[in-house]
């Protein structure tokens, strides 16, 4: 239990990568606390199962981010893993859907770190994972906003990793390929419409088209990763991406 007496705070967690993180964070002896939306009873079976705190916090806005981060108070690990996703042609991108996914999936990590960051260097160890995508290294059509903003979250990470280099905490991104959680399932009807394709065809030609190994990455997996990042063997890997996506960066 190598993170008995470390608190982790995971962002979107109640759901896909995110839970999986949680619980991997949490069987290594972690205090989590969970944030995202969902089910009222099944938020509450999950801080049973975890014995951890929740805190649903609206990470679209800089208010709703330090909201969090004042209610969660110290946290050793940090995981910025909330995102969202949509699927169009840039000419109709819906400008409102950029906002917002940039504000999810990049501006939000601004916020958490830069408020996690103070007692982190305090106590001299620390750990910021940040859930990028194998679209922080190779872009898709269709997903514009997405592809910026996963971008920058991995140039985010490296920038904080060299500003944090000698603090005793690292901060790196996990990069997976296509896991199968709500989040991907939720842009199947979209990239049907944008492609005019067969749900087996999005699946199968287009999702899994780029991931060499064939399958979805599983949640646990990436979950048994961000736990490895966490142990102290991992202190000197900073600035890394971990690709965990079948091979497709590898092409
Ligand atoms: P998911 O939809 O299953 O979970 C998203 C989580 O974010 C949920 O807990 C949800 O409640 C939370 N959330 C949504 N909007 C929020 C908001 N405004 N404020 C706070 N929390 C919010 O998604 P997932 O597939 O598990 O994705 C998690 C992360 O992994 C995302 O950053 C995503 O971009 C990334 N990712 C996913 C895949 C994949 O194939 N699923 C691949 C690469 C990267």
């Amino acid at each position: 239990m190598f993170l008995s007496g470390r608190t982790a705070l995971v962002t979107g967690s109640t759901s896909g990568i995110g839970l999986a993180i949680a619980r991997a964070l949490h069987s290594e002896g972690a205090h989590i606390v969970l944030n995202g939306f969902g089910d009222e009873a099944a938020i509450a079976d999950l801080r049973k199962e975890m014995d951890a705190r929740h805190i649903d916090a609206d990470l679209l806005t800089c208010e709703g981010a330090e909201s969090l981060m004042a209610e969660a108070g110290d946290v050793d690990i940090l995981v910025n893993n909330a995102g969202m996703q949509n699927v169009a042609p840039i000419e109709d991108f819906a400008p409102a859907k950029w906002d917002a996914i940039i504000a999810l999936n990049l501006t939000a990590a601004f916020h958490t770190v830069r408020l996690a960051v103070p007692h982190m260097k305090r106590s001299g160890w620390g750990r910021i994972i940040n859930t990028a995508s194998a679209h922080s290294l190779a872009a898709s059509p269709f997903k514009s906003a997405y592809v910026a903003a996963k971008h920058g979250l991995a140039g985010l990470t490296k920038t904080v990793a060299l500003e944090l280099a000698q603090t005793g905490v690292t901060a790196n991104c996990i990069s997976p390929g296509y896991v199968w959680t709500p989040l991907v399932e939720g842009q199947i009807p979209d990239t049907m419409k944008s492609r005019g394709l067969s749900r087996e065809e999005v699946i199968n030609d287009v999702l899994l088209a780029r991931q060499p190994t064939k399958r979805f990455v599983q949640p646990e997996e990436v979950g048994a990763l961000a736990a490895f990042l966490c142990r102290d063997e991992a202190g000197n890997i900073t600035g890394s991406n971990y690709s965990i996506d079948g091979g497709w960066t590898a092409a």
